[in-house]
Protein backbone atom coordinates (compact mmCIF):
# COMPACT_ATOMS: atom_id res chain seq x y z
CA UNK A 1 0.00 0.00 0.00
CA UNK A 2 1.56 3.45 -1.36
CA UNK A 3 -0.08 7.01 0.37
CA UNK A 4 1.97 9.47 -2.36
CA UNK A 5 1.05 12.57 -4.60
CA UNK A 6 2.54 10.56 -7.60
CA UNK A 7 0.12 7.43 -7.57
CA UNK A 8 -1.58 6.60 -10.18
CA UNK A 9 -2.85 3.56 -11.96
CA UNK A 10 0.23 2.93 -13.97
CA UNK A 11 2.17 3.39 -11.13
CA UNK A 12 0.07 0.82 -9.13
CA UNK A 13 0.13 -1.73 -12.16
CA UNK A 14 3.75 -1.65 -12.49
CA UNK A 15 3.97 -2.28 -8.70
CA UNK A 16 1.48 -5.03 -8.90
CA UNK A 17 3.30 -6.50 -11.84
CA UNK A 18 6.64 -6.59 -9.71
CA UNK A 19 5.30 -7.85 -7.17
CA UNK A 20 3.63 -10.87 -7.79
CA UNK A 21 6.60 -12.43 -9.71
CA UNK A 22 8.84 -11.13 -6.67
CA UNK A 23 6.20 -12.73 -4.30
CA UNK A 24 6.92 -16.23 -6.60
CA UNK A 25 10.15 -15.69 -6.65
CA UNK A 26 10.09 -15.63 -2.36
CA UNK A 27 9.34 -19.69 -3.08
CA UNK A 28 6.55 -18.84 -0.43
CA UNK A 29 2.89 -19.63 -0.66
CA UNK A 30 1.44 -15.78 -1.73
CA UNK A 31 0.16 -14.39 -4.78
CA UNK A 32 1.05 -10.44 -5.24
CA UNK A 33 -0.94 -7.31 -6.09
CA UNK A 34 -0.70 -3.53 -4.74
CA UNK A 35 -3.24 -0.63 -3.67
CA UNK A 36 -2.48 2.88 -3.03
CA UNK A 37 -3.32 6.16 -2.83
CA UNK A 38 -2.31 9.99 -4.56
CA UNK A 39 -3.27 11.33 -1.19
CA UNK A 40 -0.07 13.33 0.10
CA UNK A 41 0.56 12.53 4.39
CA UNK A 42 3.41 15.50 4.47
CA UNK A 43 2.49 17.95 7.11
CA UNK A 44 -0.72 16.21 8.00
CA UNK A 45 -1.60 15.94 11.31
CA UNK A 46 -1.56 12.71 13.37
CA UNK A 47 -5.71 13.15 13.65
CA UNK A 48 -6.10 14.02 9.59
CA UNK A 49 -4.15 10.87 8.54
CA UNK A 50 -5.83 8.47 11.22
CA UNK A 51 -9.18 10.56 8.96
CA UNK A 52 -7.58 9.31 5.96
CA UNK A 53 -6.78 5.73 6.32
CA UNK A 54 -10.22 5.25 8.20
CA UNK A 55 -12.11 5.92 4.99
CA UNK A 56 -9.68 4.36 3.21
CA UNK A 57 -10.12 0.68 4.68
CA UNK A 58 -14.08 1.82 5.44
CA UNK A 59 -14.15 0.96 1.19
CA UNK A 60 -10.70 -1.11 1.16
CA UNK A 61 -12.41 -3.76 4.15
CA UNK A 62 -14.83 -5.69 1.27
CA UNK A 63 -11.35 -6.68 -0.66
CA UNK A 64 -9.30 -8.15 1.67
CA UNK A 65 -9.11 -10.81 4.31
CA UNK A 66 -6.22 -13.20 5.64
CA UNK A 67 -6.95 -15.62 3.15
CA UNK A 68 -8.01 -13.45 0.13
CA UNK A 69 -5.10 -10.28 0.18
CA UNK A 70 -2.91 -8.78 2.76
CA UNK A 71 -1.97 -5.05 2.50
CA UNK A 72 1.90 -4.24 3.52
CA UNK A 73 3.49 -0.94 4.04
CA UNK A 74 4.93 0.83 1.60
CA UNK A 75 6.13 4.55 0.92
CA UNK A 76 4.18 6.95 3.02
CA UNK A 77 2.63 3.76 4.93
CA UNK A 78 4.02 2.67 7.84
CA UNK A 79 3.38 0.80 11.57
CA UNK A 80 0.88 4.53 12.36
CA UNK A 81 -0.95 3.89 9.51
CA UNK A 82 -1.35 -0.24 9.51
CA UNK A 83 -2.20 0.56 12.72
CA UNK A 84 -5.36 3.03 12.08
CA UNK A 85 -6.26 0.66 8.71
CA UNK A 86 -6.49 -2.53 11.39
CA UNK A 87 -8.15 -0.45 14.30
CA UNK A 88 -11.04 0.60 11.34
CA UNK A 89 -11.30 -3.16 9.95
CA UNK A 90 -11.56 -4.38 13.18
CA UNK A 91 -14.23 -1.93 13.97
CA UNK A 92 -16.02 -2.68 10.67
CA UNK A 93 -15.65 -6.41 10.74
CA UNK A 94 -15.52 -7.42 14.42
CA UNK A 95 -12.71 -9.41 13.56
CA UNK A 96 -8.72 -9.54 15.33
CA UNK A 97 -6.90 -11.37 12.51
CA UNK A 98 -4.18 -11.18 10.59
CA UNK A 99 -5.63 -8.87 7.80
CA UNK A 100 -2.43 -6.17 7.21
CA UNK A 101 1.26 -6.94 8.11
CA UNK A 102 3.61 -4.62 9.85
CA UNK A 103 1.72 -4.47 12.58
CA UNK A 104 2.82 -3.00 15.95
CA UNK A 105 4.31 -5.97 18.40
CA UNK A 106 1.72 -5.58 21.09
CA UNK A 107 -1.30 -6.52 18.48
CA UNK A 108 0.21 -9.11 16.27
CA UNK A 109 3.39 -7.62 14.53
CA UNK A 110 6.12 -10.13 13.52
CA UNK A 111 9.93 -8.83 14.86
CA UNK A 112 12.02 -7.84 12.19
CA UNK A 113 9.03 -7.26 9.44
CA UNK A 114 10.29 -3.28 10.04
CA UNK A 115 13.54 -4.50 9.28
CA UNK A 116 13.20 -7.06 6.68
CA UNK A 117 13.42 -4.99 3.56
CA UNK A 118 16.66 -3.05 4.51
CA UNK A 119 18.57 -6.03 5.50
CA UNK A 120 16.97 -8.61 3.00
CA UNK A 121 18.74 -5.84 0.21
CA UNK A 122 22.04 -6.09 2.29
CA UNK A 123 22.18 -9.77 2.88
CA UNK A 124 21.08 -9.94 -1.07
CA UNK A 125 24.27 -8.19 -1.50
CA UNK A 126 26.29 -9.64 0.62
CA UNK A 127 25.36 -13.40 -0.95
CA UNK A 128 25.99 -11.78 -4.60
CA UNK A 129 29.64 -10.78 -3.63
CA UNK A 130 30.22 -13.76 -2.05
CA UNK A 131 29.50 -15.71 -5.01
CA UNK A 132 32.81 -13.73 -6.45
CA UNK A 133 34.79 -13.96 -3.37
CA UNK A 134 34.27 -10.79 -1.94
CA UNK A 135 32.11 -9.39 0.75
CA UNK A 136 30.71 -6.10 2.40
CA UNK A 137 33.52 -5.50 4.87
CA UNK A 138 35.30 -2.68 4.72
CA UNK A 139 33.39 -0.94 1.64
CA UNK A 140 31.86 2.37 1.23
CA UNK A 141 28.37 2.41 0.64
CA UNK A 142 25.92 5.10 -1.27
CA UNK A 143 21.90 4.71 -0.25
CA UNK A 144 19.57 6.69 -1.53
CA UNK A 145 15.96 7.49 0.45
CA UNK A 146 15.62 7.96 4.29
CA UNK A 147 12.69 5.85 5.06
CA UNK A 148 12.04 2.11 6.21
CA UNK A 149 13.82 0.51 3.39
CA UNK A 150 17.00 3.14 3.54
CA UNK A 151 17.30 2.99 7.57
CA UNK A 152 17.59 -0.91 7.96
CA UNK A 153 19.93 -1.39 4.53
CA UNK A 154 22.08 1.10 6.76
CA UNK A 155 22.08 -0.54 10.18
CA UNK A 156 22.95 -4.16 8.66
CA UNK A 157 25.22 -2.53 6.83
CA UNK A 158 27.03 -1.18 10.09
CA UNK A 159 26.04 -4.81 10.98
CA UNK A 160 28.76 -6.44 8.40
CA UNK A 161 31.20 -3.64 8.64
CA UNK A 162 30.27 -1.56 5.97
CA UNK A 163 29.90 2.20 5.82
CA UNK A 164 27.03 3.68 4.36
CA UNK A 165 28.18 6.90 3.66
CA UNK A 166 24.94 8.65 1.88
CA UNK A 167 21.04 9.24 2.09
CA UNK A 168 18.17 10.99 0.47
CA UNK A 169 14.85 12.40 0.00
CA UNK A 170 12.58 14.57 -1.86
CA UNK A 171 13.93 17.69 -1.34
CA UNK A 172 17.82 16.69 -1.41
CA UNK A 173 20.80 14.33 -0.45
CA UNK A 174 23.32 13.97 2.43
CA UNK A 175 26.76 12.72 1.85
CA UNK A 176 28.94 12.09 5.16
CA UNK A 177 32.51 10.57 4.61
CA UNK A 178 32.85 9.23 8.19
CA UNK A 179 29.60 7.56 7.96
CA UNK A 180 25.86 8.35 8.54
CA UNK A 181 25.07 8.75 11.72
CA UNK A 182 21.92 6.27 11.87
CA UNK A 183 20.52 7.47 15.56
CA UNK A 184 20.62 11.02 14.30
CA UNK A 185 18.45 9.86 10.82
CA UNK A 186 16.19 7.93 12.92
CA UNK A 187 15.36 10.63 14.98
CA UNK A 188 14.95 12.99 11.93
CA UNK A 189 13.06 10.52 9.85
CA UNK A 190 10.81 7.88 12.21
CA UNK A 191 10.37 10.20 15.11
CA UNK A 192 10.65 14.42 13.79
CA UNK A 193 9.60 14.11 10.45
CA UNK A 194 11.53 16.67 9.17
CA UNK A 195 13.83 17.58 5.95
CA UNK A 196 17.10 15.91 5.75
CA UNK A 197 18.99 19.37 6.41
CA UNK A 198 18.51 19.30 9.76
CA UNK A 199 21.26 16.47 9.29
CA UNK A 200 23.73 19.45 9.19
CA UNK A 201 22.65 20.92 12.41
CA UNK A 202 24.59 18.42 14.40
CA UNK A 203 26.79 17.52 11.70
CA UNK A 204 28.89 20.54 9.81
CA UNK A 205 31.38 17.98 8.13
CA UNK A 206 28.50 16.82 6.04
CA UNK A 207 27.61 17.63 3.22
CA UNK A 208 23.95 18.17 1.55
CA UNK A 209 22.74 18.89 -2.07
CA UNK A 210 19.39 20.46 -2.52
CA UNK A 211 17.13 18.53 -4.96
CA UNK A 212 18.01 21.92 -7.34
CA UNK A 213 21.64 21.55 -7.85
CA UNK A 214 21.00 18.17 -8.95
CA UNK A 215 23.05 16.98 -12.00
CA UNK A 216 20.77 17.10 -15.21
CA UNK A 217 19.52 13.72 -16.03
CA UNK A 218 20.43 12.24 -12.97
CA UNK A 219 20.98 12.09 -9.66
CA UNK A 220 23.59 13.90 -6.93
CA UNK A 221 24.03 10.59 -4.98
CA UNK A 222 25.29 8.38 -7.26
CA UNK A 223 27.37 10.70 -8.00
CA UNK A 224 29.47 10.14 -4.77
CA UNK A 225 32.18 7.39 -4.56
CA UNK A 226 31.64 4.40 -3.06
CA UNK A 227 32.04 0.46 -3.70
CA UNK A 228 28.41 -0.34 -3.59
CA UNK A 229 25.12 1.19 -3.67
CA UNK A 230 21.74 0.80 -2.87
CA UNK A 231 18.67 2.92 -4.28
CA UNK A 232 16.07 2.60 -1.49
CA UNK A 233 13.85 5.71 -2.49
CA UNK A 234 11.57 5.11 -5.22
CA UNK A 235 11.37 4.13 -9.09
CA UNK A 236 13.35 5.48 -11.88
CA UNK A 237 16.16 7.38 -9.65
CA UNK A 238 19.18 6.21 -10.73
CA UNK A 239 19.80 7.05 -14.86
CA UNK A 240 21.80 5.81 -17.15
CA UNK A 241 24.36 8.90 -16.42
CA UNK A 242 24.03 7.76 -12.83
CA UNK A 243 25.07 4.36 -13.70
CA UNK A 244 28.48 5.46 -15.90
CA UNK A 245 29.37 7.52 -12.68
CA UNK A 246 29.24 4.96 -10.56
CA UNK A 247 30.57 2.57 -12.62
CA UNK A 248 33.71 4.86 -13.19
CA UNK A 249 33.76 5.64 -9.47
CA UNK A 250 34.91 1.78 -9.01
CA UNK A 251 31.23 0.28 -7.84
CA UNK A 252 31.28 -3.66 -7.69
CA UNK A 253 27.69 -4.07 -6.34
CA UNK A 254 24.17 -2.65 -6.69
CA UNK A 255 21.35 -4.19 -4.89
CA UNK A 256 17.69 -2.63 -5.02
CA UNK A 257 16.16 -1.82 -2.14
CA UNK A 258 13.23 0.01 -4.10
CA UNK A 259 11.05 -1.19 -7.13
CA UNK A 260 12.45 -0.36 -10.02
CA UNK A 261 15.35 2.46 -9.10
CA UNK A 262 17.07 2.21 -11.85
CA UNK A 263 15.87 3.15 -15.60
CA UNK A 264 16.63 0.50 -18.16
CA UNK A 265 19.78 2.36 -19.52
CA UNK A 266 21.13 2.16 -16.28
CA UNK A 267 20.27 -1.85 -15.82
CA UNK A 268 21.96 -2.06 -19.18
CA UNK A 269 24.77 -0.55 -18.04
CA UNK A 270 24.97 -2.92 -15.01
CA UNK A 271 24.64 -5.92 -16.99
CA UNK A 272 27.18 -5.24 -19.83
CA UNK A 273 30.00 -4.08 -16.96
CA UNK A 274 28.55 -7.61 -15.15
CA UNK A 275 29.05 -6.19 -12.18
CA UNK A 276 27.29 -8.08 -9.11
CA UNK A 277 23.77 -6.47 -9.46
CA UNK A 278 20.36 -7.50 -7.89
CA UNK A 279 16.91 -6.13 -9.12
CA UNK A 280 14.75 -4.67 -7.08
CA UNK A 281 12.17 -7.93 -7.43
CA UNK A 282 15.21 -10.15 -5.84
CA UNK A 283 16.82 -8.01 -3.74
CA UNK A 284 13.99 -6.40 -1.67
CA UNK A 285 11.49 -9.35 -1.97
CA UNK A 286 12.55 -9.88 2.08
CA UNK A 287 10.13 -7.25 3.32
CA UNK A 288 7.07 -8.98 1.69
CA UNK A 289 8.66 -12.48 2.65
CA UNK A 290 8.38 -10.90 6.23
CA UNK A 291 4.98 -10.27 5.90
CA UNK A 292 4.59 -14.27 5.13
CA UNK A 293 6.31 -15.02 8.50
CA UNK A 294 4.02 -12.47 10.05
CA UNK A 295 0.68 -14.01 8.10
CA UNK A 296 2.31 -17.80 9.64
CA UNK A 297 3.11 -16.56 12.90
CA UNK A 298 -0.81 -14.75 13.50
CA UNK A 299 -2.63 -18.03 11.70
CA UNK A 300 -0.76 -19.95 14.19
CA UNK A 301 -1.09 -17.34 17.33
CA UNK A 302 2.58 -17.57 17.93
CA UNK A 303 5.53 -15.30 18.28
CA UNK A 304 8.92 -15.89 17.23
CA UNK A 305 12.06 -14.58 18.36
CA UNK A 306 14.28 -11.32 16.40
CA UNK A 307 17.45 -14.37 16.03
CA UNK A 308 14.28 -16.96 14.35
CA UNK A 309 12.91 -14.52 12.16
CA UNK A 310 15.75 -13.27 11.05
CA UNK A 311 17.38 -16.45 10.40
CA UNK A 312 14.53 -17.64 8.47
CA UNK A 313 14.55 -14.12 6.41
CA UNK A 314 18.32 -14.67 5.73
CA UNK A 315 17.50 -18.02 4.38
CA UNK A 316 14.71 -16.88 2.41
CA UNK A 317 17.50 -14.41 0.68
CA UNK A 318 19.69 -17.16 -0.06
CA UNK A 319 17.11 -19.65 -1.76
CA UNK A 320 16.10 -15.99 -3.88
CA UNK A 321 19.68 -15.27 -4.82
CA UNK A 322 20.67 -19.55 -6.10
CA UNK A 323 17.06 -19.68 -7.73
CA UNK A 324 18.30 -16.53 -9.38
CA UNK A 325 21.78 -17.32 -9.95
CA UNK A 326 20.99 -20.80 -10.93
CA UNK A 327 18.25 -19.79 -13.51
CA UNK A 328 21.23 -17.46 -15.24
CA UNK A 329 23.00 -20.60 -15.70
CA UNK A 330 20.30 -22.36 -16.92
CA UNK A 331 19.45 -19.50 -19.77
CA UNK A 332 22.86 -19.14 -20.65
CA UNK A 333 23.48 -16.22 -19.31
CA UNK A 334 25.20 -16.85 -15.78
CA UNK A 335 25.35 -13.78 -13.23
CA UNK A 336 22.52 -11.90 -15.17
CA UNK A 337 20.62 -12.24 -12.18
CA UNK A 338 17.71 -9.95 -14.17
CA UNK A 339 17.30 -12.46 -16.59
CA UNK A 340 17.42 -15.25 -13.55
CA UNK A 341 14.96 -13.33 -11.45
CA UNK A 342 12.37 -12.76 -14.52
CA UNK A 343 12.65 -16.46 -15.54
CA UNK A 344 12.06 -17.78 -12.47
CA UNK A 345 9.38 -15.81 -11.11
CA UNK A 346 7.70 -16.00 -14.41
CA UNK A 347 8.03 -19.55 -14.31
CA UNK A 348 6.32 -20.27 -10.98
CA UNK A 349 3.36 -17.87 -12.11
CA UNK A 350 3.02 -19.83 -15.28
CA UNK A 351 2.82 -23.01 -14.61
CA UNK A 352 0.85 -22.32 -11.33
CA UNK A 353 -1.48 -20.73 -13.68
CA UNK A 354 -1.59 -23.68 -16.13
CA UNK A 355 -1.96 -26.67 -13.60
CA UNK A 356 -4.92 -24.66 -12.26
CA UNK A 357 -6.70 -24.05 -16.00
CA UNK A 358 -7.87 -21.23 -17.47
CA UNK A 359 -9.89 -19.37 -15.07
P1 LIG B 1 9.26 5.40 3.00
O1 LIG B 1 8.06 6.23 2.76
O2 LIG B 1 9.53 4.90 4.37
O3 LIG B 1 10.58 6.16 2.52
C1 LIG B 1 10.72 6.61 1.21
C2 LIG B 1 11.95 7.50 1.13
O4 LIG B 1 12.21 7.82 -0.22
C3 LIG B 1 11.78 8.80 1.88
O5 LIG B 1 13.03 9.21 2.35
C4 LIG B 1 11.26 9.74 0.82
O6 LIG B 1 11.58 11.10 1.06
C5 LIG B 1 12.02 9.25 -0.40
N1 LIG B 1 11.21 9.44 -1.62
C6 LIG B 1 9.97 8.95 -1.87
N2 LIG B 1 9.54 9.35 -3.06
C7 LIG B 1 10.52 10.12 -3.57
C8 LIG B 1 10.67 10.83 -4.78
N3 LIG B 1 9.71 10.83 -5.71
N4 LIG B 1 11.84 11.50 -4.98
C9 LIG B 1 12.82 11.49 -4.03
N5 LIG B 1 12.72 10.85 -2.86
C10 LIG B 1 11.59 10.17 -2.64
O7 LIG B 1 9.14 4.17 1.96
P2 LIG B 1 9.88 2.77 1.99
O8 LIG B 1 11.24 2.92 2.55
O9 LIG B 1 8.95 1.79 2.57
O10 LIG B 1 9.97 2.44 0.42
C11 LIG B 1 11.09 2.83 -0.38
C12 LIG B 1 11.14 1.97 -1.64
O11 LIG B 1 11.26 0.58 -1.26
C13 LIG B 1 9.93 2.05 -2.56
O12 LIG B 1 10.34 1.91 -3.90
C14 LIG B 1 9.12 0.82 -2.16
O13 LIG B 1 8.27 0.38 -3.19
C15 LIG B 1 10.24 -0.17 -1.91
N6 LIG B 1 9.89 -1.32 -1.08
C16 LIG B 1 9.45 -1.15 0.20
C17 LIG B 1 9.14 -2.24 0.97
C18 LIG B 1 8.76 -2.13 2.41
O14 LIG B 1 8.71 -3.16 3.08
N7 LIG B 1 8.53 -0.95 2.95
C19 LIG B 1 9.21 -3.61 0.42
C20 LIG B 1 9.77 -3.68 -0.92
C21 LIG B 1 10.07 -2.56 -1.62
P3 LIG B 1 10.72 12.00 2.10
O15 LIG B 1 11.28 11.63 3.45
O16 LIG B 1 11.02 13.40 1.71
O17 LIG B 1 9.30 11.60 1.92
Amino acid sequence: MRFHPSVNASIIKFLGFEQIFKNALTGLSIGGGKGGANFDPKGRSDAEIMRFCQSFMTELYRHIGPTTDVPAGDIGVGAREIGYMFGQYKRITGRYEGVLTGKSLLWGGSLVRKEATGYGAVYFAEYMLEARGDSLKGKKCLISGAGNVAIYAMEKLYHLGATPVSCSDSRGAIYHEKGIDLELLKDLKEVRRVSLEKYLEVHTDAQYVPISDYPENGNAIWRFKGDAAFPCATQNELSGDDAQALLANGCVAVSEGANMPSTQEAVDAFIEAKICYGPGKAANAGGVATSQLEMAQNASMQHWTFEEVDEKLKAIMKNIFDTANETSIEFGQPGNLVLGANIAGFRRVADAMIEQGAV
